[in-house]
């Protein structure tokens, strides 16, 4: 089938591609440096520790295993913190990817799937958000995977690689079996708060900002699950080892929810009427975030598995009681 080497594989995401791509039988090699992954969310594949800016390591790792294609994970994701620590983001999200595009040319590699972000868009002309929108970010964190994006389109344009660039929106939820799911401590996304605050592990739910120009106030998003997201990296994964052309491809629902929504969806599943505090607008938030993901569809024939808000929440409730009695760190 082929041998995939996937940076930050030990991370959220990295770790549902790891499984989907071992369940579909390919060789999976993890090069993960563990700063903000697991080793247990490793399911497939060998664990090898480092960090992509590391030349040397990468060098080997390319001469060791007969690698077919590289998905890129490895990154920091957090908005508002790029905001406060831009620095943090650039050398972690741009030079890190500029340090594996070096070391995948060096070593003869040209086949590369990229995590990029919705958050490329910055604030979208229209909403559902074609892949045509001008990339305008309004954060660091998008900054960083526009830049990276621009740099895969001019290497390509110079036949040194094959790419799909996939568009992230709001990816959430966990493996339905409870296996995998969110395991930083200090994580920021909604639904891993709600869940976090149903159970107890926090004292309220922050909703920040009531003053958005949406129907309730609060910002709206894309929920895409973490497995379906998994699927379309297959997808795009076929796609270049069939020999296709570089692409870029939204991923998500093409169906927004407000933040209340979520909020109240996260209560109704979780059967916990948690706290929740009112707060001012968090730095770095466009008001509404949906896909239009119909190029995904009509070109790579993705089909969404999972596209009912409950059962992402409802999977990232399952493994977050399994994570708590387990105590996984
Ligand atoms: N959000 C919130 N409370 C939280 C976490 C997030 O109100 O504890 C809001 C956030 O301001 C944004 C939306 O939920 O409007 C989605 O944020 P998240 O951090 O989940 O993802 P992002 O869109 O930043 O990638």
């Amino acid at each position: 089938m082929g041998m995939i080497l996937v940076t930050g594989g030990a991370g959220y995401i990295g770790s549902h591609v790891v499984k989907a791509l071992g369940q579909a039988g390919y060789d999976v090699v993890v090069y993960d440096n563990l700063s903000t992954g697991h080793e247990w969310a490793v399911l497939y594949g060998k664990l090898i520790r480092g960090d992509v800016r590391d030349q040397e390591a990468l060098d080997k790792v390319f001469k060791q295993h007969s690698i077919d294609a590289v998905m890129h994970f490895a990154a920091h994701i957090v908005v508002p913190e790029s905001v406060r620590q831009p620095l943090k983001y650039y050398l972690n999200n741009v030079t890190g990817s500029l340090s594996l595009l070096e070391a995948m040319k060096r070593n003869g590699l040209r086949k590369f799937i990229f995590s990029s972000s919705a958050a490329v868009y910055g604030i979208p002309d229209k909403i559902p958000i074609t892949e045509e929108n001008r990339l305008d970010p309004i954060n660091p964190y998008g900054q960083t995977k526009a830049v990276v994006e621009k740099v895969l389109a001019d290497m390509a344009y110079a036949q040194d690689l094959d790419y799909v660039a996939l568009r992230y929106f709001n990816v959430a939820g966990a493996d339905p079996q409870a296996r995998i799911g969110e395991g930083k401590e200090d994580a920021t996304h909604i639904i891993t708060m709600c869940v976090r605050t149903a159970a107890g592990l926090r004292p309220c739910l922050e909703i920040f900002g009531t003053d958005y120009p949406t129907p309730d106030g609060t910002c709206i998003r894309d929920y895409i699950h973490v497995d379906d997201l998994a699927h379309a990296h297959l997808l795009a994964l076929e796609h270049l080892l069939a020999g296709g052309k570089s692409r870029v491809y939204n991923c998500g629902y093409s169906r927004g929810y407000s933040v209340l929504q979520v909020v109240e969806a996260a209560k109704k599943v979780t059967g916990v009427d948690f706290p929740v505090k009112y707060s001012g607008r968090r730095e770095g938030d466009p008001p509404a975030l949906v896909a239009d993901a119909t190029k995904l569809q009509a070109e790579l024939g993705f089909t969404p598995r999972y596209d009912n808000l409950d059962h992402i929440i409802e999977t990232a409730w399952r493994w977050e009681q399994k994570r708590i009695r387990l105590a996984l760190k």
